[in-house]
């Protein structure tokens, strides 16, 4: 029977400028707190599999609340998930791929249906606000969509030049059984996307959350529990990179890894999957989305009022924590001291607090995190000038930074080079469009950016010359969609794998050619 789907079309995002949106996302908190501090197992082939050590999850909002309990896996524990994985194998393998697309169809259904519920455990896990943790589960439907007609496109048989004499023929195969390394920024959407993508492709995972968003884990791997995947084609096992990720990175069993976090962590498993180990079979495939320090270009021939809107945008929604968030603002000297004047009271609008009553500006992920931010504060202040924000928000019980901007910041500084991952923007001056180019492209990644000008000759020039995976033109630089942007970056963002797009499923597939002769 062959399945008919209609073609893909982005998930709507809720409105929540509409009150009754707003009063239904507050009521499906309010049900999601009433389960706070709950215990949760791993998964290990199709088994709960609970442990002594916890691994508990807090709300960065107020940072004693308890999210849930999670069990904090062993080395055997990810050992008997890979092997559960490889046992799946040989059955998912076979499976054709409109069924295997079939349960990615199921889970979007049951996210849709609880699509309130994952955006109220989000906000409260990781401190997103109503709009934000909504276009995150919107995402992650849009993945398993994607992802379900990927599965059956590249199951197609593929065309091959004919040969006299020769019957041949050109097919993709699963590779085997992999890991997923997400980060919990995207707790919901990159999770799903790198996981769903893997088993559509023929592949069974062994996934391990980050360990700020467990909970989002355990729900993407209920949902397919009920959804009745096959039991072992995803296993989840709750802990740190230190504790099992290097482990399973490293295991000579691990067929595959997919990875998106920062760039030291990327590169570490670039370097530690390269390494064969005794009983490898193969060369591990990594694909590896890494950090950004992206930028905004705000020409002299900018809309002014439009720039300043999409900088603000992407450089606090959600804080800052996000690869495509704008972190620089590069813009032309002849509209410098206007730009500034308009981007203070915009930046002095937003209002900070707590996610959970859907502010603006909420709190970073972690203690930790707020630590790190407030350094790299601390060092913009020698090495440029503080213009607005720069402190952490004393009187509220969270991880809160005030919406910080830096002014003059020479293109070379710390603060303009280095990924800060928080609510910090440096403003960089340039002497001319071509100018703000160099400076632009004068770090060493290269994930997002956006140009703001009403001249197309300007654009077409940063068309080819802006060297970021995903270039805006006259918008924010962040928000991508999929199969709309392709998301991916070069340099030191990663591997370019351009997640939501039509070259992703072959990340997790290899070709296999069959000739035979004729006689
Ligand atoms: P991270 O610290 O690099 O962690 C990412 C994941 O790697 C987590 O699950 C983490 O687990 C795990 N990990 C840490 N050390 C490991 C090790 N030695 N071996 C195996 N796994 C290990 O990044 P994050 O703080 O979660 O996320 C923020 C970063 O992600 C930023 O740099 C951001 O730019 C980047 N990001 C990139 C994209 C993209 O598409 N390019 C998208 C989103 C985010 P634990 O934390 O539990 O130890
Ligand atoms: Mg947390």
């Amino acid at each position: 029977m062959a399945l008919r789907l209609k073609p893909f079309r982005n998930e709507p995002h809720l409105d929540f400028s509409k009150p009754e949106n707003v009063r239904k996302q507050r009521k499906a908190i309010e049900e999601v707190r009433k389960q706070l501090g709950q215990e949760y197992p791993n998964l290990i082939d199709g088994k709960e599999v609970y442990n002594r050590e916890k691994l508990p999850s807090f709300n960065p909002a107020h940072p004693h609340e308890v999210i849930g309990v999670f069990q904090k896996a062993t080395q055997r524990d990810a050992e008997r998930a890979l092997q559960a994985a490889w046992r799946a194998f040989e059955e998912w393998k076979r499976v054709p791929a409109e069924e295997r697309a079939q349960y990615l169809l199921k889970a979007a259904q049951e996210m849709r249906r609880r699509r309130l519920e994952l955006n109220a455990w989000m906000i409260c896990e990781v401190g997103k606000n109503y709009a934000e943790a909504d276009a995150d589960t919107c995402e992650a439907i849009d993945f398993l969509e994607y992802y379900a007609r990927e599965a059956i496109r590249y199951a197609q048989p593929q065309p091959v030049t004919p040969v006299p004499g020769e019957r041949n023929e050109y097919f993709y195969i699963p590779l085997g059984a992999g890991v997923i390394i997400p980060p919990w920024n995207f707790p919901l959407a990159i999770l799903t996307g790198m996981t769903s993508a893997a088993i559509a492709a023929g592949n069974t995972v062994v996934v391990k959350p980050s360990s700020e968003s467990p909970m989002m884990g355990w729900l993407l791997a209920d949902i397919f529990r009920s959804v009745g995947l096959p039991d072992g084609v995803l296993n989840l096992v709750i802990g740190s990179g230190s504790n099992i990720g290097d482990f399973l990175v490293a295991h000579p069993r691990t067929r595959f890894i997919a990875f998106t976090g920062s760039m030291e962590v990327g590169l570490h498993i670039h370097e530690l999957a390269a390494k064969r180990q005794p009983g490898q079979l193969w060369i591990k495939r990594t694909i590896l989305e890494m950090g950004g320090k992206d930028a905004i270009i705000v020409d002299s021939e900018a809309d002014l009022d439009a720039a300043v809107q999409g900088v603000v945008v992407s450089a606090y929604g959600y804080q800052g924590q996000k690869c495509s968030a704008c972190s620089r603002a590069i813009v032309d000297k002849a509209v410098y001291e206007e730009f500034l004047h308009r981007l203070k009271p915009a930046v002095h609008a937003l209002r900070i607090g707590d996610p959970a009553d859907n502010f603006d500006v909420g709190p970073v992920i972690s203690e930790r995190a707020k630590e790190s931010i407030l350094s790299y504060i601390a060092i913009g202040k020698k090495e440029a000038k503080l213009f607005l924000g720069g402190n952490p928000v004393g009187d509220l019980d969270g991880h809160y930074i005030e919406p910080t901007v830096f002014v003059n910041v020479p293109p070379r500084a710390r603060i303009a080079q280095e990924e800060i991952f928080g609510p910090v923007l440096a403003v960089i001056k340039a002497n001319s469009f071509v100018d703000a180019l160099r400076i632009a492209n004068g770090t060493i990644y290269g994930l997002t950016g956006s140009v703001y000008s009403r001249n197309p000759d300007k654009l077409r020039m940063a068309r080819e010359e802006f060297h970021v995976g995903n270039l805006y033109f006259n918008r924010k630089c962040t928000g991508a969609l999929v199969g709309g942007h392709p998301f991916g970056g070069f340099n030191m963002s990663g591997t370019d794998s351009k997640a939501g797009g039509p070259d992703y499923l072959l990340l997790f597939l290899q070709g296999k050619s069959v000739s035979e002769k004729l006689t």
